[in-house]
Formats: structure tokens, C-alpha cells, sequence
């Protein structure tokens, strides 16, 4: 994205988030064309898949998937990127929504009661103004007809300061980075965590470990996109 493509977003909002191409007048947020393009994984009809097989070894979750495929460049980038960076929650909104439905098709969500999104720490989410995960998630409770909890899982520390640290050195962090407060309410649940991207999975780890510990819990994972190809 240019200087000059957010320059053009920022005024002319009726073009598509996926391609730019100017959206028809029955049309919003993603063209009809893009929307039939998405690269879907399907990966919420497969117990063992890809998203499934980070975690192998590492954390016992009920299930996990990622709506879509992350290609650099590509069309899943745009709608992440504005969603993250140009403040455009209709398009988490819109993305949730579309995802809910899918996952309330499937065995293996059709039972979450909670979704919880990994949450940033609050002087980051005072700096961007929104956690994008929570927008996913808030479309994805929506339809799904599940709750969404911002408030019981929390970031206590800053991770961004913690970049220059060797990899081993920030897992270890990492794995305090998160707590959970009112245990009592999420007994038994099961719970959705969500995040925008899921990558090496070190994020979703440390959060569902956390949520893991609360007794008779399930936890499944779901993210926009998948990058770990
Ligand atoms: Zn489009």
C-alpha cells in the first residue's frame, strides 16, 4: 500500500478493501469478485490440520483454524492491513461475521459459549485505539450467538519492548505475559480464543495456556489468516 492508496481509502471508503476496484452500488466493504476469490482453508472441517499441528506437543486444544490463507501482497493482507492499520472495523466486523458462520456449520465450534480475544497490552490499545482481534471477535460472537468476554484474559506486560531480545529469552516472557482474573465465570466453558494472524502460534500458546489452567474448560482457536506455510 502507497502513501497515495491510503490517501484514496481514506476518501473514497466505496472501494474494495480486497482488490481497490470501485465496489457497486449492491456491494460493501469486499466486492462480490473477491469475496468468491477468498482463499478459504476449510481448515474448521479438519480436526488435523495445519493450524491444528502448530500445537501439536505444545497445548491440548480442542480445535483450531484459520479462516483464510496470508499471502503477502495479496488480497488477505489488504483486509488485514485495514483492518489493523487504517481503523476500519467494519471490515473485522464483516470478517467475523462471514467466519461465524462457518464455524457454527462445524462439529468441532458449534459448542463455544465465550469468545475471547488475545488481548494487547492496554497502552498499546490506547495507542491504536481498538484491539483488531477484538473487532473479529465481536463479529464472530455475533454469529455465532456466543459472548464475547474482553475482560477475564489480559496482557500484563508490554511485549513490544521486548523485541531485541534472543527468541529463547522472549518465549520465556512470553509465557508470563498473560493472566486471567474471574476464573469462576469461564468453569466449564467452551472457549473460542482469537487472534488476527496466526504465525508461529507463541501468542496463542501463552494465552491458551493460561485459560487452559481453569477447570473444565475446552479451548478452541480460530484467526483471520494463516501464515505458517
Ligand atoms: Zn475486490
Amino acid at each position: 500500500m502507497s502513501i497515495f492508496d491510503d490517501f484514496i481509502s481514506l476518501f473514497f471508503p466505496h472501494l474494495c478493501v480486497g482488490c481497490g476496484n470501485q465496489l457497486f452500488k449492491n456491494e460493501e466493504i469486499i466486492c462480490t469478485s473477491c469475496l468468491y476469490k477468498l482463499p478459504k482453508t476449510n481448515f474448521h472441517i479438519h480436526q488435523n490440520n495445519p493450524v491444528m499441528q502448530i500445537f501439536w506437543g505444545r497445548i491440548r486444544i480442542h480445535s483450531a483454524a484459520s479462516f483464510l490463507y496470508f499471502a503477502k501482497k495479496g488480497r488477505v493482507q489488504h483486509i488485514v492491513h485495514a483492518l489493523k492499520y487504517k481503523g476500519r472495523r467494519d471490515v473485522g466486523l464483516l470478517i467475523g461475521e462471514l467466519y461465524g458462520k462457518d464455524l457454527k456449520s462445524s462439529e468441532l465450534f458449534n459448542t463455544v459459549d465465550v469468545v475471547i480475544p488475545v488481548p494487547l497490552h492496554w497502552k498499546k490499545q490506547k495507542k491504536r485505539g481498538f484491539n483488531q482481534s477484538e473487532i473479529f471477535g465481536q463479529g464472530l460472537a455475533r454469529s455465532m450467538h456466543a459472548t464475547l468476554d474482553t475482560q477475564s484474559l489480559y496482557r500484563r506486560v508490554d511485549t513490544e519492548t521486548q523485541t531485541k531480545k534472543s527468541r529463547i529469552k522472549r518465549w520465556e516472557n512470553v509465557k508470563e505475559v498473560f493472566a486471567v482474573k474471574d476464573e469462576k465465570q469461564l468453569e466449564g466453558k467452551h472457549i473460542l480464543l482469537v487472534d488476527d494472524v496466526i504465525t508461529t502460534g507463541a501468542t496463542l500458546e501463552a494465552s491458551a495456556t493460561k485459560l487452559l489452567a481453569i477447570p473444565g474448560v475446552k479451548v478452541s482457536l480460530a484467526s483471520i489468516a494463516f501464515a505458517n506455510q
